[in-house]
């Protein structure tokens, strides 16, 4: 912190930060595959899930459509098998965290040994390099984004979001992401949603 911030009243710190987490989080994130306009990348958080993984990896592979899935280590960990078929599919193992705490609730330190942790652990269930992460609810800040940094992983967000988390008609989800989705974009799905307060994601 710079000796300016640290003469500054706690209020004003904390509207500092909150103004600074508003403006730069968004935008911290880069856009993975998303750099061609005539591509789209498809991306599912929260997974593997039992229920969902192999249907969806069926119906991938029917489609002839390679995505990233960004995956809890808690779950990875109990289903393995699942994230060595997301792997033998051809998609792209990313890590979503060990659980869905935000990032942003760890110490700089904390955040960066978790992440070590975490992406060794899903290495060693996936069989093979992780260099991608997506920080739970999106949530960030330039001290998380540089935790994720010294963890050599790049951070990825999204640029559409299909609200899929919340109970409604397939069909009314493939008009939002259709509705939001642009050419390079990024889209947000989940295997699974995480029990939790709120926006999933
Ligand atoms: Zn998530």
């Amino acid at each position: 912190m710079s000796s300016a911030r640290r003469r500054l009243p706690g209020w004003a710190r904390t509207a500092a930060r909150r103004t600074a987490d508003a403006v730069l989080g968004p935008v911290l994130g880069s856009v993975a595959g998303g750099r061609r306009t005539d591509h789209v990348a498809i991306t599912f958080d929260d997974g593997p899930e039992p229920g969902t993984t192999p249907g969806l990896l069926a119906l991938l592979a029917r489609r002839g459509v390679h995505c990233t899935f960004f995956l809890l280590v808690r779950q990875a960990e109990e289903h393995p098998e699942l994230v060595r078929a997301i792997g033998d599919g051809g998609h792209e193992i990313a890590l979503h965290g060990i659980d869905h705490r935000p990032l942003t609730s760890l110490r700089h330190g904390d955040a960066v040994r978790m992440l070590h942790e975490a992406r060794a652990r899903l290495e060693a269930v996936a069989g093979r390099p992780v260099t991608r992460y997506r920080p739970p609810y999106g949530k960030q800040t330039p001290a998380s984004w540089l935790a994720a940094r010294r963890a050599g992983l790049e951070v990825v967000v999204w640029s559409a979001d299909a609200d899929d988390w919340v109970d409604r008609p397939a069909t009314q989800v493939a008009a939002i992401a259709a509705e939001n989705l642009r050419g390079g974009g990024v889209l947000l799905l989940h295997e699974r949603v995480e029990p939790g307060p709120g926006a999933n994601r």
